[in-house]
């Protein structure tokens, strides 16, 4: 029997990209699945195919910016499966452009998203996991956590906000002896609708031509899958997955 059995897994950004991937990957493994996105037609979808696939899923409405929705996304899980092993951190957004630009509400949004969503869902995860002594964090930073090139200043720097605060929960909860394992995940270029969110048609004609290399969302899957299904004391704590030909 998989070590993902029956594990409840929240993943927020499930309508789509790799939190969709992720979520038929888990599914397939029979893991119980709390699907979070705002895209609601997306999620019913999503919910109907893991069920299909051997998994349970539930979803909800949930935008991750919303400190109280992300509250509300963690006690639904707890309501309807009891506990909350895995949170899969994944929503994100990339509107890139030049600094110069000045798209300062963008870069906001990015803020918002990437970085506080990220906090507000391990704030509301964090108390029951410690409680039961077991759990796993899962966050999506980037190879743009580890580089930093012309454009992607500020998604650049949200992502290394989310392999500062990766490391630094890793750190804490190894010392305070609760159980709880912490995977950063960065990946390269990968199939989604990631690029959509860049506003910008000059940074946009430049990242299509790059993404031309782009793996599929499932590669990410498989690795996140990976670092779930290890036993209880061992941690994978970063993974860099890149297509073969990325530089
Ligand atoms: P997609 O654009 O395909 O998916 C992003 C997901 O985030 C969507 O499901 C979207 O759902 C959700 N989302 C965006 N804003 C919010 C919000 N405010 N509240 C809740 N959900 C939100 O992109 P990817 O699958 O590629 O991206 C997933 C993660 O992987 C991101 O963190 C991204 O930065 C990271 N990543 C992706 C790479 C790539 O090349 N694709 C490379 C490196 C990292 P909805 O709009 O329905 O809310």
């Amino acid at each position: 029997m998989s070590n993902i059995q029956d594990k409840v897994v929240i993943i927020t950004g499930a309508s789509s990209g790799i939190g969709e991937a992720t979520a038929k990957e888990l599914a397939s493994k029979g893991a119980k699945l709390v699907l979070a996105a705002r895209r609601e037609d997306r999620l019913q979808k999503l919910q109907a195919e893991s069920e299909k696939s051997g998994g349970k899923a539930v979803y909800k409405v949930t935008d991750v910016t919303s400190r109280e929705q992300m509250e509300e996304l963690a006690a639904y899980a707890l309501e309807k499966f009891e506990k909350i092993d895995v949170l899969v951190n994944n929503a994100g957004i990339m509107p890139q452009a030049f600094m110069f630009k000045k798209m300062v509400d963008e870069w906001d949004q990015m803020i918002d998203v990437n970085i506080k969503g990220v906090l507000y869902a391990i704030a509301a995860v964090l108390p029951s996991m410690r409680e039961r002594k077991s759990g796993h964090i899962i966050n999506l930073s980037s190879v743009a956590g580890h580089n930093i090139y012309p454009g992607g200043t500020v998604y650049c720097g949200t992502k290394f906000a989310v392999k500062a605060i990766s490391e630094g929960l890793r750190q804490e909860e190894a010392i305070s002896g609760t159980n709880i394992r912490v995977t950063n995940v960065s990946p390269g270029a990968v199939s989604s609708e990631l690029v959509e969110t860049t506003s910008d048609a000059e940074t946009k004609a430049g990242l299509n031509e790059f993404y031309k290399v782009a793996i599929e969302a499932d590669s990410i899957a498989r690795a996140i899958a990976f670092a779930v299904e290890q036993p209880s004391d061992v941690g994978i704590n970063e993974m860099i997955i890149r297509p073969t030909v990325q530089v």
